[in-house]
């Protein structure tokens, strides 16, 4: 009986998967990696799930990272781009921000900001963070050691540095969240 649950659970799951990257223009491991589907007038891609329209990156985060834990405010934990390709699904190039820390990013466009806590070891770069590896390479810190030391690639610690989007945009226009 736990036998044919579970093969039907399977069934059922895997295609959503393989529907998921059959849309992605997979490249390099530090290139963006473009959805090649539909897209939102604001540039994210968008996969239909369930009945649902999706933000791609909240997907792709999901199938290669795991769950995307609830966040505080109306619009809950964020899927950001390190990279400025919002339609990339580059599961590398992701991160989770708060609709805080977005909207506080937006707002100051890459210049200097407050810390705020990351609540989870998923998220990679902040604001606060971004500070400190910019103070870094101030001292003459190369962009690939400053990548190693905060776990992404050489490509994204150099953008993060000269101020190029590393952050994303809140995507309080996509209707459908609530994880
Ligand atoms: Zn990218």
């Amino acid at each position: 009986m736990a036998d044919q649950r579970r093969a039907a659970g399977k069934f059922s799951s895997v295609p959503e998967a393989e529907r998921f990257w059959a849309k992605v223009d997979k490249r390099g491991p530090d290139e963006c990696w473009p959805w090649t589907g539909a897209r939102s007038h604001r540039g994210y891609g968008i996969f239909g799930s369930n009945g649902r329209n999706r933000n791609a990156q909240r997907t792709a985060w999901e199938l290669t990272r795991g769950p995307i834990p609830p966040g505080e405010g109306a619009h809950g934990t964020c899927v950001c781009h390190a990279c400025d390709n919002r339609a990339c699904c580059n599961p590398s190039h992701l991160f989770l921000g708060s609709h805080r820390d977005n909207m506080l990013d937006a707002s100051r466009k890459g210049r200097v900001a407050k810390a705020r806590g990351t609540r989870n070891g998923n998220a990679k770069l902040t604001p606060a963070i971004v500070a400190e590896m910019r103070a870094r390479a101030n001292s003459g810190v190369s962009y690939a050691a400053l990548g190693r030391d905060y776990g992404v690639t050489r490509g994204i610690a150099r953008k993060a540095v000269l101020g190029l989007s590393w952050g994303c945009s809140a995507e309080k226009g996509d209707a459908n969240r609530g994880e």
